[in-house]
């Protein structure tokens, strides 16, 4: 696990809970020696995520499209700034760059960046973990949904669990470090290991 790509709010939420879990999270990878990849913000939560893991001296990536520089307010202080022409080579290369992904509390652009990448791993076009840090119960709503979602026979129960939903940082990553795909899973059941 060398780097997780963050997705979170590019605002800092009404909450304190919220600003508090982006550096707490920050803090927790570069004290496992893992690199943060994400949007390459210096606003709300993003801003908070690149702070305080830059400031306990781990490697920040940013990937940002050049026609959001200005309103996200690019991190000048990265271990290194990505920029891209478009939203979704911002997305492809933040992909790439990670080994996991995890989505803090956000607005439109999060749910957008979570669900894209939920999607890939139940088309198989990828097989990393990915998980829901349900900061403060922000994402209580949104799980129930999901439940509801496969209740109701729309998402496969195999598809909804490859969502990690924790609330606390540590057990997030736990999980996402003996985290084994649904494929490499069906394998291991058949060969009843
Ligand atoms: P938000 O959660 O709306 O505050 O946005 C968080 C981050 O998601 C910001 O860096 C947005 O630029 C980014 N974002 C918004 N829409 C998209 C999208 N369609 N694809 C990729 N990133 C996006």
């Amino acid at each position: 696990m060398r780097r997780i790509c963050v997705f979170c709010g590019s605002n800092p939420g009404n909450d304190p809970h919220f600003m508090a879990g982006a550096r707490k999270l920050g803090e927790l990878l570069v004290s496992q020696g893992i690199g943060v990849v994400y949007g390459g913000g210096n606003v709300g939560c993003m801003g908070a995520l690149a702070d305080a893991a830059l400031a306990a001296g781990g490697e920040v990536i940013g990937v940002i499209p050049q026609a959001l520089q200005d309103r996200e307010l690019a991190h000048p202080g990265l271990t290194s700034l990505h920029l891209v022409a478009t939203m979704h080579e911002r997305k492809a290369l933040m992909a790439e760059l990670s080994d996991g992904f995890i989505a803090l509390p956000g607005g439109l652009g999060t749910l957008e960046e979570l669900f894209e990448i939920a999607t890939w791993s139940q088309l198989g076009l990828h097989a990393k973990p990915l998980a829901l840090l349900n900061v403060h119960g922000f994402y209580d709503h949104l799980v129930a949904f999901l439940d509801q979602c496969e209740t109701e026979g729309f998402v496969q129960q195999a598809n909804r669990d490859t969502i990690i939903v924790e609330s606390e940082a540590e057990l997030a990553l736990e999980r996402i470090r003996s985290y084994t795909p649904p494929l490499v899973r069906k394998w291991i059941d058949k060969q009843e290991i």
